[in-house]
């Protein structure tokens, strides 16, 4: 009797009637901020997005996120985020040390998540963290997420007291598959801390982690200004495996086919400088990563170091001196902006921009949806 319970059941099961597939089947559909808000209620479920769905406004907090999102080809615009999420996770470090870190962005954590065909456009997060911290316009931290065809369209800054501590474009610290994305993001990163040499990150993708990254465009626009040792990359910051040594047997660590443009501003105030810099990845671990990284395009990237004299730093180290320098976009004393609108159209965003007369920097928000 018990065996033809279970040939019932995998017959069932076979024919897509057991108890539970309707179930998975269900699309929680997101119209207005509400029911984005309400995806912490439904972990692991599938979502849409239905509509362009405008942020302004709104002070969002950083909410985890796990399951399926599909973006429909729609918008999430004018992110604003000045906080951090709830969510504690434990990052590790190059020399496998762990931290107790916060996250920030759309998401704080995605986990076991699939986020495609969405569009984050005009994002702006900009956090001061006194603990170990990640900051990204999508997910500050990702554990087992794919992304396909996400574009990313913002500014994303990070000041931090602390020692582990990084900001990327997509995502913060983490093990991910990222296909046919496509990123433009000013990353700008503070250490605050001139007390302890931190472990800092930076990256158009990843700021720290491992992950398949093919068919991505980053134009990225890096400023970083660390007391301690930087990895930057146009693509991901440091490729590391971060503990997750069971996840990575099965990964395929290839990065290829990617474009990346733009540049890293940086300065490394530490007596035993790296200077871990590159348009693909900063500091890659390449043999001991297994990392296939071949055909990525960074002709159009530009690694900028801005160096202290040797000498004068060892003498003013001695002399108890901080190096007091901060690297950013804006290079005016007392910036002067003018507005331009830029109305949206067929297919194409509306935005500000706020283009400084005297430098020629500029900044955009307040989008409009096509
Ligand atoms: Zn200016």
């Amino acid at each position: 009797m018990r065996r033809l319970t279970a040939l019932l059941l995998i017959l069932m099961l076979v024919m897509g009637l057991a108890p539970g597939m309707a179930e998975d089947e269900t699309i929680i559909e997101i119209r207005d901020i509400a029911e984005l808000k309400d995806v912490v209620n439904h972990p692991g479920a599938h979502f849409r997005l239905m509509n362009d769905l405008d942020l302004q406004d709104e002070d969002w907090t950083p909410i985890p996120f796990s399951g399926e999102l599909d973006g429909g080809g729609y918008g999430i615009y004018n992110l604003e985020v000045t906080r951090v999420g709830g969510d504690v996770r434990t990052t590790i470090d190059g020399n496998m040390k762990k931290y107790d870190s916060v996250f920030a962005g759309l998401f704080s954590v995605a986990e076991n998540a699939n986020i495609h065909d969405l569009k984050v456009i005009g994002a702006h997060v900009e956090i001061d963290a006194e603990t170990h911290c990640f900051a990204a316009i999508v997910a500050g931290y990702a554990d087992n997420v794919d992304f396909t065809n996400v574009t990313v369209d913002g500014r994303a800054r990070l000041n931090n007291y602390a020692v582990m501590t990084g900001v990327g474009g997509l995502a913060g610290f983490g093990w991910t598959a990222v296909n046919e994305c496509q990123v433009r993001a000013e990353l700008i990163f503070e250490d605050r801390n001139f007390d302890s040499r931190c472990e800092q990150f930076l990256g158009g993708i990843l700021a720290c982690g491992f992950c398949r990254i093919l068919d991505c465009t980053v134009e990225i626009d890096g400023y970083d200004s660390c007391h301690g040792y930087v990895h930057n990359g146009g693509l991901v910051g440091m490729y590391w495996h971060c503990g997750k040594k069971n996840f990575l047997r099965d990964a395929k660590r290839t990065v290829t086919r990617n474009t990346v443009t733009g540049r890293i501003y940086f300065f490394e105030d530490n007596p035993d400088r790296r200077a871990y810099c590159s348009g693909d990845i900063g500091e890659p671990f390449k043999k001991k990563m297994k990392l296939n990284l071949f055909k990525n395009d960074t002709k159009g990237f530009e690694r900028k170091e801005l160096k202290e004299n040797k000498e004068e730093a060892k003498k003013r180290r001695k002399a108890g001196i901080r190096y007091e320098v901060v690297l950013l976009p804006e290079t005016c004393d007392n910036p002067e902006y003018e507005l331009l609108v830029n109305l949206p159209s067929e297919g194409e965003w509306g935005y500000t921009e706020h283009v400084c007369t005297k430098c020629g920097y500029s900044w955009r928000d307040h989008y409009t949806a096509p």
